[in-house]
């Protein structure tokens, strides 16, 4: 990166971090004018004015700030798919030999299953150790109806599309990828015909890396409006009445994102962590803002590659995908979820329901797209596998706003890390760029 872009790419950090800041103080401000607050060991009880709340609410919240915290999500949502689908083939092109294909796929694999077993079997030894549930009454949900859950089978079944075009539109990452790792590798066998439509290919791909420049710039007011209207939104009161399971599970993220990946990264990947958590702020910035691991794509290919260095032919395979199957963040949640739930209704869990709950949340990750409380829907299906009772998630629902975003930093997190270790091992990491300022 030339030091003018490296300047750009600082002063932008520093907006998105300002307007993190001002949304969620304005959003605060606007949730107790809205809601009131009730803070009893404070001493605050205050109820909302109600011709103002309604004010604030219909021409503030639902206003301006959800058009423009919409506006700029759509905007990084139309990105996704013409970024991946180009920078994947084009780095599926540019591999040249299939057998480094077939190694860097069973790599990457690897790893996000071991890091996502490593998250939940934390998050549940915590969760059994502190009882976040022990004394808490279970009725503090609404009625829940629980929504139904993809089987593995079809998962799996629907890896390989039937109508590429179709996949496209819809933007089924697992199905993009797929196609266009077949694409990448059979313009390799077309010879020169190949390399005809590879070179074309690349120049899309730069035309819309501009494009993502130019969202980018929108980002400082797209991020405060998002921040602002989550907040505004929150359930302060009920997030209180759950405080230890929030906290507990507060604490098992922060513990993976700040010790158990730096830890892999060093051990497993023979590199200095500091950059790479020095570096990852801006990611962290848009996946806290939009809860979206899908919707940070963009900004999360960017860093892996510019700032740290990871080749274009590994991260344009291991970024979408990890995006899409790779989620320790909501592993950990399902995994203190579960526990939590159990406690709730005096349920004793036995070690094999343990483990079922281990084996389940990792299957159940693989499956949970990287949107807005998708983990939620999976969580149905590790708890009907250990038979616990399904209402249980109407009460951890209603304080998942917060929490959602806090995994999905997480879940970004683990899918850079992973891409920083499976290229530094295929000798695919600038460790200049990496290690620079
Ligand atoms: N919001 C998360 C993500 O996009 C998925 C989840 O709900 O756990 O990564």
């Amino acid at each position: 990166m030339s030091e003018a872009a490296a300047l750009r790419a600082q002063k932008l950090t520093r907006q998105i971090l300002w307007a993190l800041v001002l949304g969620a103080a304005f959003g605060t401000l606007l949730n107790f004018l809205i809601y009131g607050a009730h803070i009893g060991w404070l001493g605050i009880d205050w109820n909302p004015i109600p011709a103002l709340a309604a004010w604030l609410q219909t021409y503030i919240v639902n206003g301006p700030l959800k058009l423009l915290g919409g506006l700029f999500k759509n905007g990084l949502q139309l990105l996704v798919v013409p970024l991946v689908f180009f920078s994947l083939v084009a780095g599926t092109a540019a591999l040249r030999d299939p057998a480094s294909l077939g190694r860097l796929g069973w790599k990457t694999l690897a790893m996000y299953m071991f890091t996502t077993l490593i998250a939940v079997t934390v998050a549940l030894t915590l969760a059994m150790i502190f009882q976040p549930g022990a004394g808490a009454t279970p009725e503090l949900g609404a009625e829940f109806i629980a929504p139904e859950a993809p089987s593995l089978l079809n998962v799996l079944l629907a890896m390989v599309t039937t109508n590429p075009v179709a996949s496209l539109a819809n933007g089924s990452m697992l199905q993009i990828i797929v196609f266009a790792v077949l694409l990448g590798i059979a313009m390799v066998m077309a010879g020169q015909a190949g390399e005809r439509i590879a070179n074309f290919v690349g120049d899309c791909n730069e035309v819309v890396l501009q494009l993502v420049t130019i969202v980018m710039k929108l980002a400082p007011i797209g991020v405060f409006a998002l921040l602002a209207t989550a907040v505004a939104e929150l359930g302060f009161d009920t997030i209180l009445k759950l405080l230890k399971y929030v906290a507990l599970l507060a604490f098992c993220l922060l513990l993976h994102l700040f010790v158990t990946m730096p830890l892999l990264l060093r051990f497993l990947g023979g590199l200095n962590p500091w950059p790479w958590l020095r570096k990852m702020r801006q990611v962290w910035m848009f996946a806290f803002s939009t809860s979206s691991s899908n919707a940070t794509i963009p900004i999360t290919l960017r860093v892996a590659e510019d700032r740290l260095g990871a080749n274009n032919k590994v991260a344009a395979f291991t970024i979408p995908l990890g995006a899409t199957i790779n989620m320790d963040g909501t592993v950990m949640m399902q995994g203190v979820a579960t526990a939590f739930i159990a406690q709730l209704y005096g349920i004793d869990l036995t070690v094999i329901q343990l483990v079922t709950v281990v084996g389940m949340a990792t299957l159940a990750s693989i499956g949970t797209a990287g949107v807005p409380s998708a983990g939620m829907i999976m969580l149905t299906s590790v708890l009907a596998q250990v038979g616990l009772p399904l209402e249980g998630i109407a009460i951890v629902l209603s304080v998942d706003r917060l929490l959602d975003m806090l995994r999905t930093m997480v879940n970004v997190s683990g899918d850079v890390a992973v891409t920083c270790i499976v290229a530094n091992s295929e000798g695919q990491l600038d460790k200049d760029v990496y290690n620079g300022a």
